[in-house]
């Protein structure tokens, strides 16, 4: 997240707290406070109320984080790695390395935090009650006990990128069996929580001509935001994972036969086609040998090119990574991730290549793939 910084580590996770977390304390230490200073005035004189505004404001700050351990718990319980926690103006986030490979698995993910909360708001209302506090720490425990429920109740809205959004999410990946399914459903329906409440944010000024309520168009545009990603996400990982490597191929495959004659090469490849820099070259049975570049073409002089074998001018491929012609494009695109490389060759049975892959050739098929759906 842009303008967080790291202040330490809990139970081994990074924890970062983002700038816009300070103006959310300051405010919620002044509102507390003030409302301490007015409801005891008898008890708390001088800064003591903004004190115990500021301890309220942390206390609360611990709740939010007490629920991304939840998350975080059950997702180190599942072997994902949680890459980092952190306080932003709308509460926490805690940002796993990869999904939970079962339904399951990411439903408990998602109900840990909300559970925390729940057990949260149990224990301070307990507190209260037999423990028979009284006077501001009364208050403040209230408090506290009210706002773990509001942080239950609100993550629990069925919608992304909401905890109920994920619980939504896992459940039509159960039902369906399709992770991606999922993803976009529950996106959908975060978007029409955005929607509702940037209308409920809209509204005090159209029924009332009064300010609008901020807070709710801030939330509307937040979740809006995040759901409208999360649905492009899962459309996008639903296409490559229908896709198999032999889908995204390079068009007008790049491979030639070592024993054609560099004319020959030049003719059939090169004169009139879409201009590339390098080609795949095979044997007689079509297995990889190397690759020749067209700007080593220079070295040989035209007239001697009917003469010259292109396996003559061709290099050794030493680590090109290939994968089978079936495996998903899912799995293709996150190699080419792992690896940082940008091509990658696909095989077919008995070792025979059937041709190259490319980024762009993915993107270009993905493209494609969304023009061809009706909208
Ligand atoms: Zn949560």
């Amino acid at each position: 997240m842009n303008g967080s910084f790291r202040v330490g580590n809990l139970f081994g996770i990074p924890f970062y707290i983002n700038s816009s977390w300070f103006l959310v304390l300051g405010l919620l230490t002044f509102t507390y406070g003030g409302n301490l200073a007015t409801q005891f005035p008898q008890e708390l004189g001088g800064i003591f109320p903004w004190i115990l505004g500021l301890i309220t404001a942390l206390l609360l700050f611990s709740s939010v984080l007490a629920h991304e351990l939840g998350h975080s718990f059950v997702a180190l319980s599942q072997g994902i790695e949680v890459k980092s926690i952190t306080l932003f103006i709308f509460g926490g986030l805690a940002s796993l390395d990869r999904e939970s490979k079962t339904p399951a698995e990411a439903f408990w993910v998602a109900i840990a935090g909300p559970l925390v909360s729940i057990v949260l708001f149990g224990l301070f209302t307990a507190i209260n009650i037999y423990a028979a506090t009284t006077g501001p720490v009364a208050s403040i425990i209230q408090l506290l006990a009210y706002i773990n429920l509001v942080l239950a109740l609100f993550n629990l809205i069925p919608g992304l990128p909401l905890d109920g959004g994920n619980i939504l999410k896992s459940i039509v990946w159960k039902i369906t069996n399709n992770p991606y399914k999922g993803i976009i459903f529950a996106s959908r329906v975060g978007q029409a929580f955005g929607w509702l409440a940037i209308i409920s944010g809209l509204i005090p000024t159209f029924l009332f001509s009064s300010f609008p309520n901020f807070w709710n168009i801030l939330i509307g545009l937040f979740l809006l935001q995040n759901a409208g990603r999360s649905a492009q996400y899962g459309e996008i990982q639903g296409a490559l994972a229908d896709l198999t490597a032999v889908d995204a191929i390079v068009p007008d495959n790049p491979i030639v036969s070592e024993n054609l004659s560099l004319r020959e090469f030049v003719n059939e490849y090169i004169i009139g086609k879409e201009s590339r820099k390098e080609f795949l070259v095979t044997d007689e049975v079509g297995q990889l040998l190397g690759i020749i570049n067209v700007d080593d073409l220079k070295i040989v002089n035209t007239s001697e090119w009917p003469l010259v074998k292109v396996k003559e001018l061709m290099k050794p491929v030493t680590n090109m990574e290939a994968v089978n012609a079936q495996t998903t494009l899912l799995e293709v695109v996150s190699l080419l991730e792992q690896k940082q490389i940008n091509e990658l060759t696909v095989i077919g049975e008995n070792g025979v290549l059937v041709g190259l892959i490319e980024k762009s050739s993915i993107r270009r098929l993905l493209e494609k793939k969304s023009q061809a759906k009706p909208a």
